[in-house]
């Protein structure tokens, strides 16, 4: 199968560095007959410097849906067509998904390259050791859609990923701090792959001073990734009750409180003092 065949394929595009664009994305961004992009001035330059002759066709949020029936028809023809969005991955919080769902269902292939995301280039960085991530994208602009969306996250163990816009930085960091507490972990990064690339970790509670004190901090493009809510501590309630019925049972403080504690997970010692207590 070569990178000519009838096709769509699905073309990651740098983050800012043009220099990530891979070998790949290069061949076949040269080789397709079509290139459907975001902004047909946004891409002509790129394509260019990477020396395409591929026709553009617009494809955007707004026209997704014709835009699609224009690459099935160029597929329909024997030619290929490349997707390529603004900056990254297609259909990543960016138009795509049902372009590419309607190729499908046409019965085109669709050949995903790997490539520049965002999201992913700032989770390599981040050091949280969670091993599961959410990928969430914008968070909702207003404020009361925005509070209850994080509600929903806010019990979750796994690393949350946002995107965020300059203009809203300090908005959605003061409601990431006022649902998820300030203790958890955010990670800031900014202006991937740029010249003014920054990756800040701090406590939440840390971040709107640290983004206020310096106006050049609120600049530019945010991955925001926040640390998954922490485990509950068990219950001593319950460990306490099954602590009794085991010392009801007879058994000796020591092997009641071991046994309370592998039933419910309370502490040890807090199950052997509780144990002392109640045999007097
Ligand atoms: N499809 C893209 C991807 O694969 O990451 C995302 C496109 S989305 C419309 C744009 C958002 O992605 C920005 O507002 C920002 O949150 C994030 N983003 C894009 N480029 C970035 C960069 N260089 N540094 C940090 N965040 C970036």
């Amino acid at each position: 199968m070569t990178e000519e065949s009838p096709a769509l394929y699905v073309v990651p595009t740098p983050l800012g560095n043009l220099a990530d664009i891979t070998p790949r994305a290069v061949d076949t961004l040269r080789a397709v007959d079509w290139v459907a992009c975001e902004d047909t001035r946004h891409s002509a330059p790129l394509l260019k410097r990477f020396g395409g002759s591929a026709r553009l066709m617009a494809a955007h949020e707004h026209n997704e849906e014709a835009a699609a029936q224009q690459v099935i028809a160029r597929l329909n023809e024997g030619e290929s067509v490349a997707l390529v969005c603004d900056a990254g991955t297609p259909a990543i919080s960016d138009p795509g998904a049902r372009l590419v769902a309607r190729v499908r269902a046409a019965g085109h292939r669709v050949v995903p390259l790997p490539g520049p995301c965002a999201a992913v280039t700032a989770l390599s960085a981040s050091g949280l050791a969670e091993p599961r991530f959410l990928f969430y994208g914008f968070p909702p602009a207003k404020a009361q859609q925005r509070e209850n969306a994080l509600r929903e996250l806010s019990g979750l163990p796994h690393a949350l990923v946002f995107y965020e816009a300059p203009h809203r930085i300090m908005e959605t960091v003061a409601a990431l701090l006022a649902v998820f507490g300030p203790e958890r972990t955010l990670v800031l990064a900014r202006e991937l792959t740029k010249l003014f690339e920054t990756i800040h970790v701090c406590p939440l509670g840390e971040a709107p001073d640290w983004l206020a004190a310096d106006a050049n901090r609120q600049r530019g493009e945010f991955v925001l990734i926040v640390s998954g809510a922490p485990p509950t501590p068990p219950d001593d309630a319950e460990g306490e009750r099954v602590l009794k019925l085991l010392l009801d049972e007879g058994l000796p403080v020591k092997q009641a409180a071991r046994l309370a504690h592998a039933i419910t997970g309370a502490a040890k010692k807090t199950m052997y003092e509780m144990a002392l207590r109640r045999r007097g």
